[in-house]
């Protein structure tokens, strides 16, 4: 719990700031990023006043509140987030708050990311499951470290735009599927990492099943009030959880109502 007794604020912000995403909230500091338009080469959407938002954004929302797994840390300074939201989103992509990416889900706060990344403790060469691709976002951050990811989304459609939008970018070592996560990804597991971003009331027996000896599940459990739970799997199958941090995701559906 060493992250929690950071600033207390941080859970705090977080789920202020949550309560307030659906009325848009504006920032202090309302980034202006370059006009892009639709012709924009791949160069341009790289542009270093994109660079600069990022760069501010893993200084001041992320290694402020303690986050500094080195990994972590560069594969949120690389992955360009402005591609992972709608247009008309685009100028409050790096910005401290989750965005709507349509179909009433949205992407997660850039800090949550980096969070639930830094928890996973990747080393590099990982295989990993995602449950909720949404944006594709989180998925890309742990493509940047892990050598395969794995990604279930329950929406075809958001799934279908995702795995576009990975394949644009040039991700060869993600494979999107479209599907309830609640079953996990049988046919690739054991997994060395799996990330949960939608919430369960409960954590699904087959993700727990699916994780490898020595692995790392970081999961939102709970209906309205929710806690991240990192499950850890010891190398004897011993399962332990430990709660790191109050935050609100949305709900996961499927299989998991019905439990
Ligand atoms: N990781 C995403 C944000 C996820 S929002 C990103 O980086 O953009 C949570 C997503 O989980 C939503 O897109 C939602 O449709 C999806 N979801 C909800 N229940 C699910 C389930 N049972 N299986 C797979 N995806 C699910």
């Amino acid at each position: 719990m060493s992250k929690m007794s950071k600033p207390l604020i941080v859970p705090l912000l977080f789920l202020s700031l949550l309560s307030n995403q659906e009325c848009k909230q504006k920032s202090t500091q309302k980034p202006q990023p370059s006009p892009q338009t639709k012709e924009s080469s791949l160069a341009s959407e790289y542009s270093d006043n994109w660079q600069k938002l990022r760069e501010a954004m893993v200084k001041n929302q992320i290694e402020a509140r303690g986050v500094s797994d080195p990994l972590a840390l560069t594969a949120m300074r690389k992955v360009p987030r402005h591609l992972f939201v709608p247009e008309k989103e685009r100028s409050e992509s790096y910005n401290d708050y989750p965005l709507p990416i349509g179909k009433g889900q949205t992407i997660s706060q850039p800090y949550i990311v980096a969070f639930m990344t830094e928890q996973l403790g990747l080393k590099g060469g990982e295989k990993v499951l995602e449950i909720g691709t949404g944006s594709g976002y989180q998925a890309a951050v742990l493509a940047e470290i892990a050598a395969q990811v794995y990604s279930i989304e329950i929406i075809c459609e958001l799934a279908d735009s995702a795995a576009a939008r990975l394949k644009n970018l040039g991700y060869k070592n993600i494979s999107v599927r479209c599907g309830d996560g609640y079953q996990g990804w049988p046919e690739a597991h054991p997994f060395d990492a799996i990330i949960v971003t939608a919430a369960p009331g409960k954590i699904p027996r087959p993700l727990i099943e699916q994780l490898k000896p020595g692995g790392k599940m970081i999961i939102p459990v709970g209906n309205f009030s929710q806690e991240l739970i990192l499950v850890s799997k010891l190398a004897n199958g011993k399962v332990e959880q430990k709660s790191v941090l109050p935050v609100r995701f949305v709900p996961m559906r499927g299989e998991s109502e019905k439990r």
